[in-house]
């Protein structure tokens, strides 16, 4: 029998959770280590659209990038989104697990994957603390082939993630040799970018002023939305638990979405 336990285990080797940042809240966070998983879901996040699918599709394990119980909480009603969320899949019998930061850092995790899938070479991480084991770190640093521009940067990255539109900081034709990565929400690592240095730093999204401060400190900036830059890549891991669990179905939720659109 397939338990919650056996693929969290394995889910524990892919994303070890020491890797996490401190703040972050990662591993099995709702459910029973001993009870028995058939079908898993992959999701960025638990929204009610995820909610519905997992109930839908009779998920016992929901894998969700983004950790539920972020914040600690002393009651657990429907008075909030996260509460009635959470009370949904209780009474579903599904268990969540979240991978986060330790998924962003791992060895073949998200940024990882952002730097190959952006064709860069010579890939190292951004930043290493002493505790973390060679080729894993926050964020990831790679060198684009000669002759490529911002210009080009933006399209590798538009075509990798499909998405219509990225925006930058700094002139379309800029050289750009080093490249910085980081997923998610990560303009700060625009110090680090620089101090190891890069000439841009892709992340998904970031603030006003970092922008102003990418601009002023001679690094370019290239934003591909927060979704998009982790999106695939919960895409890609609801394959390699298919891959390692044949008895089980596995897919990554079809009908979350970008809450931001264009118009
Ligand atoms: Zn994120």
């Amino acid at each position: 029998m397939t338990t919650v336990s056996t693929v969290t285990s394995f889910l524990d080797l892919l994303c070890p959770p020491p890797l996490a940042e401190t703040w972050d809240n990662v591993g099995l966070l709702v459910g029973d280590l001993a009870s028995e998983v058939r079908r898993v879901m992959t999701c960025l996040t638990v929204t009610a659209e995820s909610v519905d699918e997992a109930i839908r599709q009779r998920a016992e394990l929901i894998v969700s990038h983004h950790p539920v119980l972020f914040q600690p909480i002393n009651r657990l009603t429907t008075a909030t989104a996260e509460g009635t969320n959470l009370l949904r899949l209780i009474a579903a019998g599904a268990a969540i697990y979240s991978p986060h930061t330790a998924f962003d850092s791992a060895a073949d995790g998200i940024n990882q994957r952002l730097a190959t899938g952006l064709g860069l070479s010579e890939i190292v991480p951004l930043l290493s603390r002493e505790t973390d084991p060679p080729g894993t770190g926050g964020g990831r640093c790679g060198m684009l082939a000669s002759g490529s521009t911002l210009t080009t940067l933006a399209e590798r990255a538009k075509t990798f993630l499909n998405i219509p539109r990225a925006q930058i900081v700094g002139p379309p034709d800029r050289a750009i040799g080093r490249v910085g990565v980081a997923c998610g929400s990560a303009g700060d690592f625009l110090a680090q970018a620089r101090a190891m240095g890069c000439d841009c730093l892709v992340t998904g999204e970031t603030r006003f002023h970092t922008c102003l401060e990418a601009e002023a400190t001679g690094v370019a900036l290239l934003l591909i939305g927060h979704y998009a830059s982790e999106r695939f890549a919960v895409e890609h891991l609801a394959g390699v638990i298919q891959k390692e669990f044949s008895t089980l179905s596995v897919w990554a939720s079809r009908d979350e979405r970008d809450p931001l659109d264009w118009i």
